[in-house]
């Protein structure tokens, strides 16, 4: 320890300032207490010794004779018992008359008149006699002995000393010991402390003391303490929790996830781990705004947690994609509690008066079956889920053969770009029929793959991995140029077939789609009311501001717009008004069966009804049967397409169906 970091400490610095002080002190005790002391021995003597002389003188004055026996008796006697030293007396001539005791001839008698004068230790004093008429007969000399009262003196002062020494111990003890008392909460509190600052806030702040400053700084640091942990709690429940619902999040959900799986009592439980992705959640948020799609999310999270026991945990994952954890639940049970949710959220919200139904896709897998980490069955509870969303389905329970599925869509990602530039890609055409005319008014575009192993895939199975993969640009270049080469070769050959084309929300909002499509139209000189292009109400909401002006400018230069699967979103036709939109294709969920369905049949007619009001032609897909065709008709619905007449068509087989309808 340097002398700084000695004299920072508390004790120390007790220590060194009751030294000093006792330094001070001690000084003033000793020299202070010893001279007084001394001053009375010595006044104490003399006093005594100079009554005493005068006694003697007094005594052997009155008589007329210097000596006699008696005196000599009497003098002898002081000089054998008491103090006196010497005794001398002299006559009126100076002669010495009588001398007793030890007397140093050589030295000459000189009177004392302080104590310690004469430096040989005896006091001398010198007292005149007289007789009995008062004459001056002589004098007597005495010396009296002053070791005693040094002696005395001496061990006054030794007593000081001593006293002084063993004053100063029992303060240094006192002080050490207090110092220590009280420094010792100061430490306690210093080792507290320290321990907060390494992040242990549980032990609470104690210390005993009765020092009121000590044990206010300990309240203080308790009340510190007590912040400290209030502070991480919440910290604590803002990492472990979604702050929009409250729920628990994905770093909870694995934490319990894997305590339960790693228990080993819990190994011998089977437990369930669900994956729910909410199926229209992104069309209510596209449609309603992002305050509206909160509460939705809040509103389903209260949902979920109603529908479960304490012991689960509902979490969510992200997004519109929930998770719950069932602990110590068989597949079967879970899947009953399943059914029971999904009742729950079938139910209608409220959303800005209008009443939306979510509904969702579940993926359900089960530990130790499917997976024994969180890891392995969120993955597979995921797959499960992704299957049952395109099944359209409400839950599906994880099966192995779903992994090669999954495995597929990504490989099929990275091949999907070179399937572009090879050629792998052709078109199918499905015809559009005039109710009234019965004849061919168009066609749909409908693209598939010729994948070299796995033959013909649907769209429906890579669109979206297109989407995700940002190859969606691309694709769409490709069947635009398709469908327009297509439709100038009828053009050239002069049949007037307009060809419509299926556009991905992500094309409407991204640059140059407008030119492209001006130079591909300009490259095939193809009029431009020979294009159709097919968008869905979510591809108009996402960023309805750029989605407008790109459609008034395509509309502008002559190119129809239609409202895919109408029906299915949440857009109104006010809200579509205010679009250039000049043809709706109504869902084939509404049309497919109206023909049985009434309520179906309501919404088609409504709609019929309402897009003439708006100048809009009507287009119902997924026609299947003669019932809905002449419903169709009944209602005065414009086109139909769908199985009915014929499936998508590759373009040889197009105009082999076309001669056989002639
Ligand atoms: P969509 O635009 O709604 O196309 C209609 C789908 O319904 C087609 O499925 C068609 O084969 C099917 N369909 C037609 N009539 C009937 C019927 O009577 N009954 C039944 N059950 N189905 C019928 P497909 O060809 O599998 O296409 C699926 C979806 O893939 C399309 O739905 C469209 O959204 C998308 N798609 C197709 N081609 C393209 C494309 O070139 N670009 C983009 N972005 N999407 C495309
Ligand atoms: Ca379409
Ligand atoms: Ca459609």
């Amino acid at each position: 320890m340097t002398r700084t970091r000695i004299f920072s400490n508390l004790t120390a610095r007790m220590i060194t300032i009751v030294i000093i002080m006792h330094l001070l002190f001690l000084n003033i005790l000793y020299f202070g207490l010893g001279a007084v002391v001394e001053k009375g021995y010595k006044s104490q003597f003399v006093d005594y010794v100079r009554a005493d002389a005068f006694n003697f003188a007094a005594n052997m004055s009155g008589s007329s004779k210097l000596v006699n026996n008696i005196n000599i008796r009497a003098l002898e006697e002081a000089v054998l018992t008491g103090r006196t030293v010497f005794l001398r007396v002299i006559d009126k001539n100076n002669n010495v008359v009588e001398e007793i005791g030890e007397i140093v001839q050589s030295r000459r008698f000189v009177e004392d008149f302080i104590f310690g004068g004469s430096a040989d230790n005896i006091y001398h004093i010198e007292a005149a006699l007289y007789d009995l008429n008062n004459e001056h007969l002589g004098k007597i000399q005495i010396g009296y002995d002053e070791t005693d009262t040094q002696e005395q003196i001496d061990l006054a002062y030794q007593r000081c000393f001593l006293f002084s020494v063993i004053y100063a111990l029992i303060s240094f003890i006192f002080t050490i010991y207090f110092g220590q008392r009280m420094t010792r909460p100061i430490q306690s509190l210093q080792k507290l402390t320290r321990t907060i600052a390494h992040g242990h806030y549980q032990t609470r702040v104690e210390v005993k003391t009765n020092v009121v400053e000590i044990e206010s700084l300990a309240t203080t640091i308790e009340f510190m303490r007590e912040e400290l942990v209030a502070q991480s709690d919440s910290m604590e429940h803002l990492a472990l929790h979604d702050s929009l619902t409250g729920l628990p999040n994905r770093v909870l959900l694995q934490d319990r996830v894997n305590q339960t799986v790693n228990c080993e009592i819990q190994k011998e439980h089977p437990c369930v781990l669900v994956v729910i992705d909410l199926n229209r959640f992104k069309e209510i948020n596209d449609s309603f705004g992002h305050l509206i799609g909160d509460s939705v999310l809040k509103k389903t999270a209260a949902k979920l947690v109603n529908a479960l026991r304490v012991s689960d945990t509902v979490a969510r994952l992200g997004g519109d994609e929930f998770a719950i954890f069932l602990p110590e639940t068989t597949i079967d049970s879970a899947m009953l509690v399943i059914e029971k949710m999904t009742v729950e959220l079938s139910r209608p919200f409220e959303c800005e008066g209008h009443s939306v139904i979510l509904g969702a896709s579940i993926g359900l897998a089960s530990f130790p079956e499917h997976g024994i980490s969180y890891e392995d069955l969120l993955q597979k509870a995921d797959v499960a889920m992704y299957v049952a969303k395109r099944a359209g389905i409400n839950s599906q329970i994880y099966q192995s053969t779903f992994d090669q599925d999954a495995l597929l869509r990504l490989t099929l990602i990275s091949e999907l770009k070179l399937a572009i530039d090879n050629e792998q890609l052709f078109p199918t055409y499905q015809p559009k029929i005039n109710l009234q005319s019965n004849e061919l008014v168009g066609v749909e575009l409908l693209v598939r793959w010729l994948h070299p192993e796995r033959g013909v895939i649907p769209p429906n199975d890579f669109i979206a991995s297109a989407e995700r993969g940002g190859l969606i640009s691309q694709l769409t270049q490709w069947v635009l140029r398709a469908g327009i080469k297509q439709a100038s070769i009828w053009y050239e050959s002069g049949q007037e077939i307009p060809v419509a084309i299926n556009l991905s929300p992500k094309n409407l909002v991204e640059e140059g789609l407008y030119q492209s499509i001006l130079s591909l139209l300009e490259e095939y000189k193809l009029p431009a009311y020979l294009l159709e292009l097919e968008i869905t109400e979510s591809s108009m909401f996402a960023d309805p501001l750029t989605a407008k002006s790109v459609l008034e400018a395509l509309h502008d230069a002559g190119i129809k717009i239609a409202i895919d699967d109408f029906g299915t979103g949440y857009s109104s036709l006010v809200q579509l008004r205010k679009m250039p939109i000049s043809v709706l294709k109504i869902d084939r969920s509404f049309v497919t069966n109206m023909a049985t369905d009434t309520s179906d049949a309501a919404i088609v007619n409504a709609t019929v009804y309402m897009a003439h009001m708006l100048g809009m032609k009507v287009v119902a897909e997924g026609v299947e049967g003669i019932e809905t065709l002449n419903k169709l008709k009944e209602i005065k619905c414009d086109i139909v397409q769908g199985y009915y007449f014929s499936k998508p068509l590759k373009i040889n087989d197009l105009e082999n169906w076309r001669q056989s309808r002639m």
